[in-house]
């Protein structure tokens, strides 16, 4: 009957969606992802896939509680769908980790919409219980299909890489993968390539892993042929280093 059929579609939401946000699930994303992917490659289109990640988060949970960090989880992801495209697919693939998914878009047009999401979370206000939260800022690594992996873990790992080096330089940004192929630092073995971003005072910052070191570089380039380099450990603040040129 019809509350047979009622029942059953609630039960097949409840299980591609995530209870707390009401974003697509894991599940959802592992079976979207690949079709998705497919699809560009058919149609001859980009996909752009993005890693956001709450920053600091855990002084939500600590400084105001667990359900601050919820409130905080459900309006973001409310911010970001809004933001976002009806065709784009956004998932919360646990804790405060979230992936979207932009088809026909490529790295550049995604980063371009995403800053929309940032320019949004930025104005919003949330209460709890009368008292405003702290803003909520996030960090985007974005990669683009195929140029920075053929399929899900490529890409999954070049977002990944390129939302690191954002956390490095400070967080509240968006980075973008950037494959260059012969650039001597890249340790192509251990599919490493740098990022490249834009930063708001015009400078060019890169990241890119150094197999020699074993480390994880960052640099900053100004325009005046000067490339300042430095060592990120761990996700901390960029320190500056050595200079270099290029
Ligand atoms: P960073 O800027 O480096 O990302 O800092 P962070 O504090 O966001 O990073 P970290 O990944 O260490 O902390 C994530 C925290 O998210 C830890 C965990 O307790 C919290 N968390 C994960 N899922 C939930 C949830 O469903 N609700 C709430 N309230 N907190 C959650
Ligand atoms: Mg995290
Ligand atoms: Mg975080």
């Amino acid at each position: 009957g019809l509350a047979n059929l009622k029942l059953r579609e609630a039960l097949s939401a409840a299980a591609m969606r995530d209870q707390l946000t009401g974003l697509f699930n894991r599940r959802y994303f592992e079976e979207t992802a690949p079709r998705e992917l497919k699809l560009a490659h058919r149609n001859g289109k980009p996909l752009a896939l993005a890693v956001l990640d709450l920053d600091h988060f855990k002084r939500f949970n600590d400084g105001w509680g667990h359900e601050a960090g919820d409130e905080v989880l459900r309006q973001t992801a409310r911010v970001i769908v809004e933001c976002l495209r009806g065709t784009d697919i956004v998932c919360r693939l646990g804790g405060e980790e979230l992936v979207a998914l932009l088809p026909n878009s490529s790295a550049e047009d995604a980063a371009a919409r995403l800053q929309g999401v940032r320019a949004a979370l930025a104005a919003l206000k949330i209460r709890l219980h009368g008292r405003e939260l702290p803003p909520v800022t996030v960090s985007i690594g974005v990669a683009q299909a195929p140029m920075h992996g053929q399929d899900v873990a490529a890409l999954l790992r070049a977002a990944d890489e390129a939302l690191y080096a954002a956390k490095a330089a400070g967080r509240d940004r968006i980075v973008a993968g950037w494959r260059v192929e012969d650039h001597q630092s890249v340790d192509a073995d251990a599919g490493r390539w740098p990022s490249v971003a834009l930063a708001d005072d015009g400078a060019v910052h890169l990241s890119w892993y150094d197999a020699s070191a074993h480390a994880l570089m960052w640099g900053r380039f100004q325009g005046d042929g000067e490339l300042e380099v430095a060592e990120v450990d761990g996700g901390g603040d960029f320190d500056r280093g050595t200079h270099s040129s290029l």
